[in-house]
């Protein structure tokens, strides 16, 4: 029987028990949801001096943090030169290099935990066909050339992606030896242990039901079922994953489902076949496929996608046939994990990063690009709300608009406007 929960619980120490709000509390800052954007916004606030309680709905890591990818990349989920198109090109600039730090900050959050050696380095965008050779051209020389990024390699002979990834399916390929892939449930126990050590309270079981603000400020009542938390901020980071709280920045994100295989580990004569550059991929189609090997020697296989909420119909088949398309050595070896989990995308693809006018900071919609973004954007409106407003205006201030269609309409909208895509993706 394939388990449908991350593989990841079973590859790291887990975390205790956090208990469940009661009563009433006093804190400087109520930080709602525990994956990394909350988790690491709770850490930082709580090495400034502020008094911090984190609410987590279930348990840290539920979400999307704990069950993604392990994909930490440079960049945003749009390419540069569309970003660039968009925003102007100083924009562009400041956000890439935002990108770089998320990367630094990281690893460098990885090294603090004794964990270094978990950050694998490597990652290859990896064009399906002729035509997505001219916008990996178009990207490297943006990337190189105009924002200054050195650590990219552009393989443009299908044989030389074929030597690194162990596969003729893909005609060229981006090599960005910045990014890397990592166990995101280790990052995010590292962040957890980090977090309860420079003092913040962590609350599970603790989903906050509503908020309400105190008469004339921004002073903030959180009630959960069993509790109340008194504090003078409040910074929601629900993501996808946001429940019970409807706010108006819920219409800008659209959650969808994705989902990973995972294959028992690998003879290590056939996982030297396999990826043997130790890289992690993703492709250019719409409904992308991205893939790992865990150091376990288990590939780790996602993509498809879900609007509905529920998954496609024989998600772990269809995963299974399209990873054996690229690599049929893997068909039949024992397939033991499919999970899925909800990533937020907005309609640029863009991070939404703000605060509202009654003062609640909010961090959502990475748009399937969050690993290394989310836990940055933590710090970032950790470092706006002791002050500095630097980094959090770079993104605040990037526009963005709800789906169309409302409550009931912008999922089958999206889905239809993605059938579009889908359709290109076949051609
Ligand atoms: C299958 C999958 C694969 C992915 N792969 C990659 C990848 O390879 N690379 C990459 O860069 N990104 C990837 N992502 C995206 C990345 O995981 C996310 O962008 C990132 O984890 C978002 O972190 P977060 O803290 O904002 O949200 P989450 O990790 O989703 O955390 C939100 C938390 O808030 C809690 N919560 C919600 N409502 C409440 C409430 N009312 N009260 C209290 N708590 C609440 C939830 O329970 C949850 O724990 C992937 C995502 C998925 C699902």
């Amino acid at each position: 029987m394939m388990k449908k929960t991350p593989i990841y619980h079973e590859q790291v120490q887990p975390l205790p028990d956090y208990p469940r709000l009661c009563g009433e509390q006093r804190f400087d800052v109520c930080v709602v949801g525990g994956g990394f954007t909350g988790l690491s916004a709770a850490l930082e606030l709580a090495k400034a001096g502020f008094r911090t309680a984190l609410l987590e709905a279930a348990q840290l890591g539920s979400g999307a943090s704990g069950r993604n990818g392990g994909q930490v990349l440079t960049g945003l989920a749009p390419a540069m030169v569309t970003v660039a198109r968009q925003l102007g090109h100083a924009h562009a600039q400041m956000l890439w290099d935002l990108s770089v730090a998320a990367v630094a900050t990281l690893r460098r959050g990885l090294a603090e935990a004794d964990m270094a050696d978990a950050f694998r380095p490597g990652f290859i965008l990896a064009a399906n066909r002729a035509a997505h050779r001219a916008e990996l051209v178009e990207e490297y020389n943006y990337l190189t050339d105009r924002l200054g990024y050195g650590a990219l390699e552009l393989l443009l002979q299908p044989e030389q992606v074929a030597a690194r990834l162990g596969t003729r399916r893909y005609v060229a390929g981006l090599v960005d030896h910045g990014s890397g892939h990592v166990n995101p449930l280790a990052y995010l126990n590292g962040l957890a242990r980090a977090a309860e050590k420079a003092g913040v309270t962590i609350f599970e079981q603790s989903a906050a039901c509503r908020f309400v603000h105190q008469p004339g400020g921004e002073k903030v009542n959180v009630y959960t079922d069993r509790g109340v938390v008194r504090a003078d901020r409040l910074l929601l980071c629900g993501n996808a994953y946001q429940r019970h709280l409807a706010t108006p920045m819920q219409a800008m994100i659209m959650p969808v489902g994705t989902y990973i295989l995972a294959t028992a580990p690998l003879p290590e004569a056939l996982a030297a076949e396999i990826l043997p550059s130790g890289v992690c991929v993703s492709d250019m189609n719409f409904v992308l496929d991205y893939f790992r090997m865990t150091p376990d020697r288990r590939m780790l296989f996602g993509g498809r996608v879900s609007y509905s909420g529920l998954p496609p119909v024989a998600v772990a088949h269809r995963l299974k046939r399209r990873m054996c398309a690229i690599f049929p050595a893997l068909d039949g070896v024992p397939l033991t994990h499919c999970w899925g989990g909800k990533v937020a995308i907005t309609r640029n693809r863009l991070p939404h990063i703000g605060r509202t006018p009654q003062g609640v900071y909010f961090a959502h919609g990475y748009s399937g690009h969050g690993l290394a973004l989310s836990g940055f954007a933590g710090q970032v409106i950790a470092k706006a709300i002791a002050g500095d407003l630097t980094q959090f205006d770079c993104f605040a201030r990037i526009d963005h608009r709800p789906f169309p269609g409302g409550g009931m309409m912008r999922a089958p909208l999206l889905a239809l406007g993605a059938l579009y895509y889908r359709l290109r993706d076949l051609l």
